[in-house]
């Protein structure tokens, strides 16, 4: 056996089903906001997410599956949407061509990181992105479109945080800050720190180290910092939030681990898998457009991980809706019936399963309680005089001889009824 690469998976029957439901839910929520769907390429060139996402990111320096193709370009598998979707939003003048620049998408994403419970090398995301808005309803409507994705998955003890981390004219003096107030503690933080301390202080918020947090837990807040318009931002922003009645928790160490984020930064945290764990997050980047090459547009979104809300979602709610029929046939001339009557349930819509193996009606009736067959349709000798078929209850018993010319119709009013 040749088995699949470490950190990947297969999602099979059985799970896919919650899968599909997270997709079904997110894509009719999405298109309620206001959202069209794009779909962006897997590989993209190694500089936008270098630009993008930012060199000193530990996804850029340190996750990225980056390989030299045969033209000797630098190309690498997605780590992440947002600037894959602020590529194509510029590349095909998305500004022009929609009447509200409102896209999201769903994908796999790659990072060469320790693979652990829900956390794989090839992960799935949904992904959202408004453009061209800076109003902060818009940033209280994207964490309200989140907050309502997380409720109709049923999600429970979720907890919605949210921080300011201000913009390019205020952010150098929080960085001064926060080395002011480190000081000399500096060198007594991880040598991961150490190296944020240098490149981007805001980071040393991401620390996880044990030892570390007792320092960080003393810095102080960028919301504390913020220039004028960055509070009256905030400010609006939280107003919003509790004009919908959404309760919500400001954290101060919610800065994100990427480099694009300024002002509105927020997170939805859910109990129920393992730690106190991030299932979705996002932030407004209004730099990051025109970083790309494109117009000065602001922009926000949130990106969430697909096997992490998969995890998160209750176990109930086992009954899909499906109601399978299973035609048994009993005799080499009734089986030629059986055949053409399976073609003519599924023909009407109807999902519907034999034994083609002509096996003894009872090993038949056996597969039909393994297929959890709603109805068991039977054709033998009998029936195949009388011109009927003899419809079996699986769950209540009880058995009713339907003529052949009705057993269609008859069989679509029973799954149908089955349902309410
Ligand atoms: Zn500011
Ligand atoms: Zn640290």
């Amino acid at each position: 056996m040749i088995p699949a690469i470490r950190g990947t998976h297969d999602i099979l029957p059985g799970e896919v089903e919650r899968w599909q439901r997270v997709e079904a839910v997110s894509r009719r929520l999405f298109e309620r906001y206001g959202y069209a769907e794009v779909r962006t390429p897997i590989i993209e060139r190694e500089e936008l997410f270098a630009k993008g996402t930012g060199e000193t990111t530990d996804i850029v320096q340190k996750e990225m599956y980056a390989f030299t193709d045969k033209g000797g370009e630098r190309i690498t598998l997605r780590p992440e949407a947002t600037p894959s979707l602020v590529r194509a939003f510029v590349e095909h003048s998305l500004e022009q061509a929609m009447a509200s620049p409102k896209i999201y998408l769903f994908g796999p994403m790659f990072r060469y990181e320790r693979p652990q419970k829900g956390r794989y090398r090839q992960f799935h995301q949904l992904d959202v992105e408004v453009f061209g808005v800076s109003d902060p309803a818009v940033d209280a409507e994207v964490v309200d479109l989140a907050w309502a994705l997380v409720g109709e998955l049923g999600i429970a003890n979720a907890e919605l945080v949210v921080n300011s981390v201000g913009c390019p004219a205020c952010r150098p003096a929080f960085g001064e800050a926060l080395l002011k107030a480190l000081g000399e503690d500096v060198t007594r933080l991880c040598g991961d720190c150490q190296r944020r301390a240098g490149v981007n202080p805001l980071r040393i918020f991401d620390c996880k180290v044990p030892q570390d947090q007792p320092i960080i837990d003393g810095l102080p807040h960028s919301v504390d910092y913020l220039c004028d318009a960055c509070r009256d931002h905030f400010a609006a922003v939280e107003r919003h939030l509790g004009m919908y009645g959404i309760p919500y928790r400001v954290s101060h160490r919610l800065v994100r681990g990427l480099d694009y984020y300024t002002r509105t930064t927020f997170e939805i945290l859910a109990g129920n898998i393992g730690a106190q764990n991030a299932i979705l997050g996002g932030g407004r980047y209004d730099g990051l457009v025109k970083q790309l090459g494109g117009p000065d547009r602001v922009g926000i979104g949130f990106a969430a991980g697909i096997e992490r809300l998969v995890l998160a979602m209750p176990d109930g709610a086992r009954d899909d809706g499906r109601r399978p029929l299973f035609v048994a046939a009993m005799g080499e001339p009734a089986r030629e019936s059986a055949l053409a009557l399976l073609r003519d349930l599924r023909r009407a819509g109807l999902e519907a399963h034999m034994e083609y193996e002509g096996r003894s009606i009872k090993s038949q009736m056996k597969r039909a309680d393994r297929l959890k067959a709603a109805f068991a349709l039977i054709l033998g000798d009998d029936e195949l005089a009388a011109g009927v078929v003899s419809v079996k209850d699986m769950t209540k018993g009880g058995q009713a001889r339907v003529s052949r010319d009705a057993v269609v119709n008859h069989c679509r009013a029973l799954v149908a009824g089955g349902q309410e």
